[in-house]
């Protein structure tokens, strides 16, 4: 790479002129062509980088590694603090953990900012005036990667949601908003029917919202906000959501703006930061040379802003947009009758490259600069902890339908043999309720309700007084003894007299 000629102290404290390191992955399927034309491309623009490959991904995994990456890559990205990532392939089936994922939350990259705007009439899309971002919580949700199978039947995900993520990405995105002139901040969950995880976030939404009186603010559940996104794209500025709602949209957005190709991911953390393109390795394309390498593009300008290199961020960021302009396009921008030339990545890149120095005339002209850099925030101490009260316990008890023609009736052998237990060992708790699925079977279910082999059983404390773990372990060990079938169960707690677990549905 070479070296950048002015005297200047970067936001992360190198001299201008002095390279930078930086962790660099190629990746699978698409990612080394794409990477390929990146390097070019900042190569040839004066970026002072000193990249340090590592690989990860595929090859990785294959070579043994379940984690998909090597202690020595580890070492690499804790030092250099900034990764510039193609994408990778997950084999699919079993054993195998998403290293994406794995990446994000070792590094604390907690809000992953994924900008999608339009360039039109250069590419085409039905919203000439999108331009929006999204903000989403980068490490929790279902993509906290705790699954379990607890039957034949039964499959576990949980959606781990804290109270400190919700609040750092939202306090996240007001700040983003601000710093970036912004003027609205949607945030989108389903908190009508997850009461509690996306409730969560919501109501933390609600209670930052009103620290940033100067911006606007809406909250719409997510399959409206998604409908919306793809149907009018144009009435969103800043969105903020949670990992899997955020993953879902950003593709949506992404396409409607023009491609899928063109979308640049930034992955941030209090002491680290990871830029990459929101595609994936596209094997269905890889080998081609026909791979749109914008997303990763205009993930490395992010990437020379953070590192205190805006002015290259802006050679770079002009010439892609003067080589739209031109009418060169990848194949998946190519508009038949309008662009002048279909190009392959490597073209495309050397367009690029030919054109650093040159501005747009009617795209947006790019200007960065290097300003404060944003601070990451961090979620506020609870003032109290909530009194926290134990009541009961959920035991889910697997029971394969066989005799019984209803689910109902099975519902009924359960309650029976575990009231049975309670009343012999006089154990202080009382079943409150039966569920399959979440749904009420017993006390009075319907035969209609399609039931599993997995029964969840609602055990309350039946004095006025609170259990303890050693009344749980008692109760445990008795329905051991009993030769009940349990295979998992779930502590009831009220917290602040508020209880901290879902009705069962019907009941
Ligand atoms: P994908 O994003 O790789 O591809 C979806 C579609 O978009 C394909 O038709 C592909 O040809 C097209 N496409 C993607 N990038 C393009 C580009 N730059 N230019 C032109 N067309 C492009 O999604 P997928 O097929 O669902 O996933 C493939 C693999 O990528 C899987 O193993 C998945 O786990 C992995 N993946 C990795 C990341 C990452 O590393 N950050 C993200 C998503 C998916």
């Amino acid at each position: 790479m070479t070296q950048a000629s002015k005297s200047q102290k970067t936001g992360d404290g190198h001299k201008a002129g002095q390279a930078v390191p930086i962790t660099v992955a190629n990746g699978d399927g698409i990612g080394p062509e794409i990477m390929s034309a990146v390097l070019g491309i900042l190569d040839a623009s004066g970026a002072a980088l000193a990249p340090e490959f590592i690989e990860i991904g595929e090859r990785a995994y294959l070579s043994g590694l379940s984690s998909g990456i090597s202690d020595d890559a580890w070492e690499s990205l804790r030092r250099t603090k900034v990764f510039l990532k193609a994408p990778i392939t997950t084999p699919q089936g079993g054993g195998y953990k998403s290293l994406n994922v794995t990446v994000r939350k070792t590094l604390g990259l907690y809000a992953n900012v994924r900008p999608v705007q339009a360039f039109s009439p250069y590419i085409k899309t039905h919203f000439p005036k999108m331009d929006l971002v999204i903000v989403r919580e980068n490490e929790e949700d279902l993509y906290a990667g705790i699954e379990y199978r607890q039957s034949d039947d039964v499959y576990h995900c949980i959606k781990l949601i804290t109270r400190q993520g919700c609040e750092r990405i939202v306090r996240y995105a007001f700040e983003y908003a601000r710093a970036n002139g912004r003027k609205k901040v949607t945030c989108l969950s389903k908190d009508n029917i997850m009461k509690m995880t996306d409730g969560i976030l919501h109501k933390t939404f609600d209670e930052v919202a009103k620290e940033y009186p100067q911006i606007a603010t809406d909250h719409l559940i997510i399959d409206i906000g998604s409908a919306r996104i793809a149907a009018s794209p144009e009435r969103f500025d800043v969105i903020v959501t949670s990992n899997l709602y955020g993953d879902i949209i950003s593709d949506i957005a992404a396409e409607v703006s023009g491609s899928v190709g063109l979308g640049a991911s930034l992955n941030l953390g209090r002491e680290c930061a990871m830029f990459e393109a929101i595609h994936g390795s596209a094997p269905d394309i890889s080998g081609k040379d026909i791979a749109n390498p914008s997303g990763l593009l205009l993930a490395s300008v992010s990437m020379l802003v953070h590192i205190g290199q805006p002015e290259v961020a802006t050679r770079v960021q002009n010439a892609w947009s003067k080589t739209l302009e031109d009418g060169i396009h990848t194949a998946d921008i190519f508009q038949e009758g309008f662009s002048s030339k279909k190009v392959g990545t490597q073209e495309f890149a050397k367009a690029i490259i030919e054109r650093l120095g040159q501005s747009p005339t009617r795209l947006p002209r790019a200007t960065f600069a290097t300003g404060e850099k944003m601070q990451m925030p961090e979620a506020r101490k609870l003032e109290r902890p909530a009194e926290k009260t134990l009541v009961g316990l959920d035991v889910y008890v697997a029971k394969r339908q066989t005799t019984e023609p209803h689910g109902a009736d099975v519902a009924e052998s359960i309650a029976n043999a575990l009231q049975t237990v309670l009343k012999q060992r006089e154990l202080p708790f009382e079943l409150k309720l039966i569920t399959n699925r979440g749904v009420k079977l017993w006390p009075s279910g319907y035969p209609e309700t399609f039931c599993c082999d997995t029964w969840r059983c609602r055990l309350t404390a039946s004095t006025q007084s609170a259990v303890n773990n050693l009344d749980l372990a008692a109760l445990i060990q008795a329905f051991a003894s009993a030769n009940i079938q349990f295979v998992k169960t779930e502590n009831l707690y009220n917290f602040d007299g508020t209880a901290g677990f879902s009705l069962g549905q019907g009941q």
